[in-house]
């Protein structure tokens, strides 16, 4: 995609801010492309449904570090980039079911707590 006016003006957008958050906030802040490091940014993996964007479906998030992997040619600009785009939709996936089941067990921990040392 071109990066017109309108794409930095929507990147700066309150919108964008709370849909990106919202995409942090599904893996729990992780990278999706190095999950030991913080997710800092989100990446598009196609612009289709620009500025109605679905986390997973369009975008993902990453660290920095693991952003510009994403972006360098040998990915982005070849015919790996729609494996690289699969690859992170799979470990998005992934990284929110294990979200997921920790939450569910931080849910029973605290549950058993409060029934047995109450
Ligand atoms: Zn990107």
């Amino acid at each position: 995609m071109k990066r017109s006016k309108d794409y930095y003006a929507y990147m700066r957008s309150p919108k964008w801010r709370r849909k990106s958050q919202f995409c942090h906030r599904l893996t729990g802040h992780r990278c999706v492309l190095l999950p030991w490091r913080k997710s800092e940014e989100c990446h598009h993996l196609h612009y289709f449904n620009f500025k109605h964007e679905m986390p997973w479906i369009d975008i993902v998030p990453l660290s920095r570090l693991g952003h510009s992997i994403v972006h360098l040619g040998l990915f982005w600009n070849s015919p790996l980039r729609p494996v690289m785009g699969c690859l992170l939709r799979i470990s998005m996936f992934v990284a929110m079911v294990l979200l997921a089941i920790s939450q569910i067990f931080r849910l029973i921990k605290s549950t058993m707590r409060v029934l047995l040392y109450s």
